[in-house]
């Protein structure tokens, strides 16, 4: 069988140890910030009607048009696998009425989208993300911004840094439009010919664009806050005292764009310098997304795992740091020692300890080699003499070391 029949499908990965040891404290120390913030998990269906993202995400959006898996069920229905977590998350709120009105969820697990696969972009990645549903409140949008930032420091991110902008009101969109429109017209010509066709279907786009020239008469146009109106940049002002006040400093970047049409207000994301072209850890922000007659607020962010794994590991954190401590190894010479040794393993791992034992008594060097292979750095050995005096040798393979000891000393020194 050719080798590529053994590999996961472009763009998706198997997990395993040593990394998983990383995964495991990516997600243990987000639980324990998210239970301080008084957030509880959600796990909605990787598997969701698609009209729920389209409704949500908005229907010209490229995660919409371009990325996402769509399947039918043998019913005929039209099912998508999540290309993110908020769409989910809200159906979930919208469902539970007022009993959720003001939930404060979180969710991690694995989302899909059907991109060119490079460098930074998978087609199944992970995503830890937290939604605080409520009215538009700008301490509400700053709370969520302070929990990230201690979320990035819990995993050795303290160096990430926010890239803050306002989308506005609904009743902007038109203004900022136009305004954006009449600042960069005189100048259309200049621009590529892309950049000309996007100044008619979508110019906001043109914000975030990396060509030199579009970014030339981008900075020379005024700030999109200049046509928002006083309520916009009033919040705005708001989510940006609040977190100073709280001594958080946060960059104001109006070229910022989000791609998703239900932003309102606060959106930002999270930048990190160890990434190459990809540095986008998170994406955060306000939204009101309607869910058939229910309209539901709130605000929430979604980091991308892969990437903080990333930004880690440019930092010179291994995976295996994060490696449980070896175990204690269990050596039998012969069948009857095998046979009490089991006994033995069962009962320390039921006190808490992790060992492990050879399955067959095999010669006594086979057994210590593997001994050696788990890293262990206490071993057990057991042969009919200690079983005779009901004594154990416990070898210490740092020092090669080994002291014979009883029931009761050997579970003071283990446990
Ligand atoms: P988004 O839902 O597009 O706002 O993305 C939020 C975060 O998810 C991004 O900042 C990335 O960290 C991560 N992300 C999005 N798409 C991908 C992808 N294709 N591969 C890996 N990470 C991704």
């Amino acid at each position: 069988m050719a080798s590529s029949q053994f590999q996961p499908i472009q763009g998706m990965s198997d997990i395993a140890a040593p990394d998983s040891f990383l995964w495991q404290m990516i997600e243990e120390r987000a639980r324990d910030i998210f239970t301080r913030y008084c957030f509880s998990e959600v796990r909605t269906p990787i598997l969701e009607k698609t009209e729920l993202f389209i409704h949500s995400l908005g229907d010209t959006t490229d995660v919409v048009t371009k990325e996402m898996y769509t399947l039918e069920d043998r019913g005929g229905r039209k099912l998508t696998l999540r290309p993110e977590g908020t769409a989910s998350a809200i159906r979930y709120v919208a469902a539970g009425g007022d009993k959720t009105a003001s939930a404060r969820i979180y969710y991690m697990g694995p989302m899909f989208r059907c991109e060119r696969p490079q460098a930074g972009r998978k087609r199944q990645f992970h995503q830890i993300g937290v939604e605080a549903i409520g009215a538009p409140n700008p301490l509400a949008d700053a709370e969520v911004i302070a929990l990230q930032l201690h979320l990035l420091a819990a995993w050795g991110l303290a160096d990430a840094k926010i890239r803050l902008n306002t989308i506005g009101l609904p009743e902007d969109r038109a203004a900022v439009l136009n305004g954006l429109r009449e600042a960069i017209r005189p100048r259309l010509h200049e621009l590529p010919e892309e950049a000309q066709q996007r100044f008619e279907t979508n110019v906001l786009r043109l914000l975030d664009s990396k060509d030199e020239a579009v970014q030339k008469i981008i900075g020379a146009a005024p700030p999109v806050t200049e046509f928002m109106c006083a309520e916009t940049r009033a919040y705005l002002d708001t989510v940006v005292e609040t977190l100073r006040n709280l001594d958080i400093d946060v960059e104001v970047d109006t070229s910022l764009v989000r791609g998703l049409d239900y932003y309102v207000h606060t959106v930002w994301e999270v930048v990190h310098g160890g990434l190459g072209a990809q540095n986008a850890l998170a994406g955060g922000g306000r939204y009101c997304i309607q869910i058939g007659k229910n309209a539901v607020n709130g605000v929430g962010f979604a980091m991308g795992v892969e990437r903080v794994i990333a930004a880690l590991e440019a930092g010179g954190i291994s995976a295996v740091q994060f490696a449980p401590p070896p175990p204690v190894f269990i050596v039998s010479l012969g069948e009857a020692a095998l046979k009490e040794n089991l006994l033995l393993l069962q009962m320390l791992r039921k006190h808490g300890v992790a060992c492990e034992m050879e399955l067959s008594a095999r010669k006594v060097q086979a057994q210590m080699r593997r001994a050696n292979k788990t890293g262990a750095r206490q071993v057990i050995i057991r042969g009919d003499s200690e079983l005779e005096k009901g004594i154990f040798v416990l070898k210490n393979m740092g020092d090669g070391t080994q002291s014979e000891v009883d029931l009761p000393e050997l579970m003071k020194l283990l446990t």
